[in-house]
């Protein structure tokens, strides 16, 4: 019985152990359990403790850049990674940053009353009354203004917004606009109203988007009360993100700098956030036309569009002042792979206090790189180096990074693996956007993480979730037959921009959320009261946060051969050759559908004659365009990476030689990205150079992805769509050599 026991228990533990060793891409069998062993105790490293004590310290008084508490969590953050042995150092640039001097908002008829401007302290929120220190509300990089005009209501404030009111007959020029929050970026926003002649930008946050409409108001629920504003920054930053003086080079103290005047990213009129409580009195004032359907928010209003009878005064000064930017970069030396960097970072200033952006997401990266010291002292330092970047001046407009990356562009190509981003992070599911090459290494590390909540896999939790959610059959099937995550596509809103769209370094960008909802982003009720209430109670999400960058940090920095997929990127590719020919047909078809109604007077027959109504003007008939050399060159990235991924079956591999070849192949892949770009850069933007992924030119943060083709198609120029399909053509030959000459050294013949 005894001697039986212990048979079943050996093949109990055998079992288990066997259950255990999944394959990871990129690893030797005899690795990937080394390697897994390795993840077991980093794991057995995460203390919620820590972070919550963290966010206590980093999170207690405001710190925007250049504030003083900034400067303090500066030193806390050197101090931290220090302690724990990296080499740390500071790196920092002076960047422009005004803040407010003049904020005056008022209506002056047909009443008269004049906006509050502020957030008011709450008992129920302990650091909400820090006002000596909060920044006043209000949109970065706004221009100074003193203007007066009636006020139209623009729904979102996008260009198709724009289209509808030239419908209604309703033209903003000369007038002050005031757009809801949502939608696109909020730089988008200015930058229409201003490009359709409107002399200032009110933009308010609606009940409906992330107010009452959506659920009890803070201090009782998560939403965004009354008077809560969304700060946030209006720089244009689809020409470019960074300082506004120095594009292109880093913002040193001799760096050249633009003026003022010649800045291009800075907004054309002046912009100011309100809250909704000071906005209804200025809507209710509203005439004309009824909002159509989709344009009223939850206001107790009918909402008219305008022009008038409300008229408004909009006063803005600014003290136009540069400041340091401190980013806190910490190095772990490799072992035998050194010269091979792999980058992690998170940004640490906040607009206020930011318990949740960006502290959330700032102390699990602090949990991760703990961790990752706390293994390298007990022997286990990994191959490749491992450096912890913790960025200032993000919300401004992704600062730190940008110049940090400017400054080092030269021997982040030579050098930089990969490039892992987080910001905010919340209770949830798994939300991963990135370079597609990584889905297959993205979705490894989500099969081996555990949710907290539901004791699954975040892998197996997000496909179920996708599937309930599903919006049609298909979808459905999809979630689940793909066996692995489908990437977001990245355009801009955090510090990865330019690693990817500017140095060309293979990027992603993790976090967990969608279970908190709520309205503080970008508040003073951004607080640690609010965050531990409705954020992430507990900081369990904090935790699976670390276990999932932090295994893709040590996958990155162990691997044998590096977790490049050539045809997950191949897929891709062709998935977006196939929207971009459906979007040009449906373009063409659109405008001859115009052009038929225009000639049978249908806008006019079948509009209310009580009400204004203006036909569409024509456009010129679309030409057909010629997609052969794109889908020819994917044709081709397709059949080359199928031949890659035959080649590199056996390896990594335990083989004597292998290890030169594996040396030289990991050469290959890690600048795979850098061939996706091209120094010219995108029409009219020259500073993002990826070809495959860029922030829309009218939807800023939204990715667009093969902009050069799509925004050409989209805005109906079609000698340019013609062009930037071979100049596209030719990226994707270019990467396709790559592939081949990998092939050639997975095979054993280098050239
Ligand atoms: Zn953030």
């Amino acid at each position: 019985m005894k001697q039986r026991m212990a048979v079943l228990f050996a093949f109990l533990v055998a079992t288990t152990a066997f259950a255990q060793e999944k394959p990871i891409y990129g690893f030797t069998a005899a690795d990937a359990a080394k390697e897994q062993a390795l993840e077991a105790r980093f794991d057995g490293q995460m203390n919620a403790a820590d972070l919550r004590a963290w966010m206590d310290r980093l999170a207690a008084r405001p710190h925007h850049l250049g504030s003083d508490y900034d400067r303090q969590n500066t030193e806390f953050l050197v101090s931290l990674f220090r302690s724990w042995g990296y080499d740390t150092s500071v790196a920092e640039y002076q960047v422009l940053f005004p803040t407010p001097k003049i904020r005056e908002l008022e209506m002056i008829g047909p009443q008269r009353y004049t906006a509050k401007l502020a957030e008011p302290p709450l008992p129920q929120d302990h650091t909400s009354g820090q006002t000596s220190e909060q920044l006043p509300t209000y949109n970065a990089y706004s221009i100074d203004g003193d203007v007066t005009g009636d006020l139209v209501y623009v729904n979102y404030g996008v260009p198709a917004d724009y289209d509808q009111l030239a419908r209604d007959g309703v033209d903003v020029k000369g007038k002050i606009v005031i757009a809801r929050y949502g939608a696109s970026w909020r730089g988008i926003k200015p930058k229409v109203a201003a490009e359709h002649g409107a002399i200032g930008c009110i933009i308010y946050s609606d009940p409906r988007d992330d107010g009452y409409y959506q659920g009890d108001v803070y201090p009782g629920g998560a939403y965004r009360m009354e008077w809560g504003v969304q700060r946030g920054s209006v720089e244009e930053m689809e020409l470019y993100p960074g300082d506004p003086l120095t594009p292109g080079v880093a913002a040193t103290p001799n760096a050249k700098r633009l003026t003022l005047k010649d800045c291009p990213v800075l907004t054309k009129i002046p912009v100011l956030p309100i809250s909704y409580g000071d906005a209804l009195p200025l809507l209710r004032a509203l005439g004309g036309p009824v909002a159509p359907p989709d344009w009223r928010g939850a206001l107790p209003i009918t909402y008219h569009i305008g022009p008038g009878p409300a008229r408004v005064h909009l006063k803005l000064a600014f003290d136009w002042k540069l400041v340091p930017a401190r980013d806190v970069i910490a190095r772990l030396p490799g072992t035998d792979r050194a010269d091979e960097w792999v980058i992690r970072g998170n940004h640490y200033d906040a607009w206020v206090n930011g318990a949740e952006d960006p502290i959330s997401g700032q102390v699990a990266m602090l949990e991760e790189a703990h961790a990752v010291a706390e293994l390298a002292k007990s022997g286990s330092r990994p191959r490749r180096t491992i450096i912890y970047c913790a960025w200032d001046g993000e919300e401004p407009g992704l600062l730190g990074s940008t110049e940090w990356v400017e400054d080092h562009m030269a021997d982040l190509q030579q050098h930089a693996v990969a490039y892992i981003n987080s910001d905010s992070n919340s209770r949830g599911f798994l939300q991963a956007g990135g370079s597609h090459s990584l889905e297959r290494l993205m979705t490894q590390v989500a099969r081996d993480v555990k949710d907290p909540e539901r004791n699954i896999s975040v892998l197996e939790r997000r496909r179920l979730r996708q599937q309930v959610f599903a919006s049609s059959p298909e979808q459905r099937k999809e979630a689940r037959q793909h066996e692995l995550i489908q990437l977001s596509a990245l355009g801009s809103g955090s510090d990865y921009s330019s690693f990817l769209q500017h140095a060309g370094v293979a990027a992603m960008n993790i976090g967990y959320g969608g279970e908190d909802g709520g309205g503080s982003y970008h508040s003073i009720y951004d607080s640690i009261d609010w965050y531990t209430r409705f954020g992430d109670p507990g900081l369990k999400y904090g935790i699976v946060q670390a276990e999932t960058t932090g295994r893709l940090v040590l996958r990155l920095a162990n691997a044998d051969v590096l977790p490049i997929d050539f045809s997950t990127f191949a897929g891709t590719m062709a998935r977006y050759v196939d929207e971009l020919e459906k979007l040009a047909q449906t373009e063409r078809s659109e405008i001859a559908d115009r052009d038929r109604l225009l000639h049978e007077n249908a806008y006019e027959i079948s509009s209310d004659p009580t009400k204004t109504y203006v036909a569409p003007k024509p456009d010129a008939p679309a030409p057909f365009l010629n997609f052969a050399p794109l889908q020819n060159a994917v044709a081709r990235l397709q059949q080359s990476a199928h031949e890659y991924e035959r080649a590199a079956a056996s390896l990594p591999s335990d083989a004597p030689n292998a290890s030169v070849r594996e040396a030289e192949l990991n050469q290959l892949l890690m600048h795979a990205e850098q061939t996706l770009t091209l120094p010219q850069g995108l029409p009219r933007r020259p500073w993002y150079r990826h070809q495959i992924y860029a922030p829309g030119f009218y939807t800023g943060y939204g990715v667009k992805t093969v902009p050069g083709v799509r925004e050409a198609i989209e805005q109906k120029d079609w000698a340019e769509a013609n062009k930037e399909i071979e100049v596209v053509a030719g990226v994707i030959d270019a990467y396709t050599a790559n592939v081949d000459r990998a092939t050639a050294i997975a095979r054993g013949k280098t050239e």
